[in-house]
């Protein structure tokens, strides 16, 4: 997970149609998420797949995994907040894996947030006032500006947290899952090693050749870290801090 800036984008303007507010209104009426195409249609059209594409490098907002096919996400489940279900701060992507775990699990320590008549004029930015409100113990990466500092791998690429937050999202997301820690040692660790091992051989009795090449190479690896579109990109940057350099 990093922390994601929505505000670099534009809300996509088929949330402020007429027709998605029309939906909202039935569905508000009904007081429950209402069946059929007419109304999952109005949470995944072209532009809100584009702009969150955009936004979030085509990367699921919780495993970092770049993925080919990824669900619009609804942060507070549409089934329990069916008024949030065309909201714009209420909308991430998310791979397959990581929103079939989480589907409708949503744990608040306070009651949780009901529809007022005033959330209806701010209805694409309610997420910080009911976060406030319920203290929900899933994180929201597109309000935690100190995500990536309260995380910690270990050289297999393994997650974890000291924050209850952050643990309670490992833990219904499985960010902790077997092939995700995989990957990231083998696409990072891994890889960052094989580097230095060939450097290593090519330079066996070169000790400065050898240290020039390492350094070259730690250079890459800082670069990659700091490229958005890269997957990882948090377990990058703890590596770097804590493990090559
Ligand atoms: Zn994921």
């Amino acid at each position: 997970m990093i922390y994601i800036d929505k505000n670099k984008v534009k809300r996509p303007a088929n949330l402020d149609s007429k027709i998605t507010k029309d939906r909202r209104k039935e569905i508000i009426k009904a007081n429950k998420f209402l069946k059929g195409a007419k109304y999952n249609k109005r949470y995944k059209t072209a532009d809100v797949k584009k702009t969150l594409e955009k936004l979030y490098n085509n990367k699921c907002a919780y495993c970092e995994t770049n993925i080919e096919r990824w669900d619009v996400e609804h942060f507070r489940p549409k089934s329990l907040y069916p008024w949030l279900a065309y909201s714009w701060d209420n909308l991430l992507l998310a791979c397959p894996t990581c929103n079939g775990h989480k589907s409708n699990h949503f744990e608040t320590i306070n009651e949780k947030a009901k529809l007022e008549t005033h959330d209806l004029e701010i209805i694409h930015n309610l997420s910080e006032k009911y976060n406030k409100k319920e203290n929900n113990k899933f994180v929201h990466p597109e309000l935690e500006k100190n995500i990536e500092s309260k995380i910690v791998f270990d050289q297999d690429g393994v997650i974890s947290s000291e924050d209850e937050r952050i643990q309670y999202t490992i833990k219904i997301c499985k960010l902790d899952r077997d092939k995700l820690n995989i990957e990231r040692k083998k696409q990072v660790l891994d890889n960052y090693n094989k580097y230095v091992m060939n450097a290593y051989l090519m330079f066996e009795n070169d000790d400065k050749n050898f240290k020039k090449a390492v350094k070259a190479i730690n250079k890459t690896f800082i670069e990659q870290a700091n490229l958005n579109e890269n997957n990882f990109i948090a377990f990058r940057k703890f590596a770097v801090k804590n493990f090559i350099i």
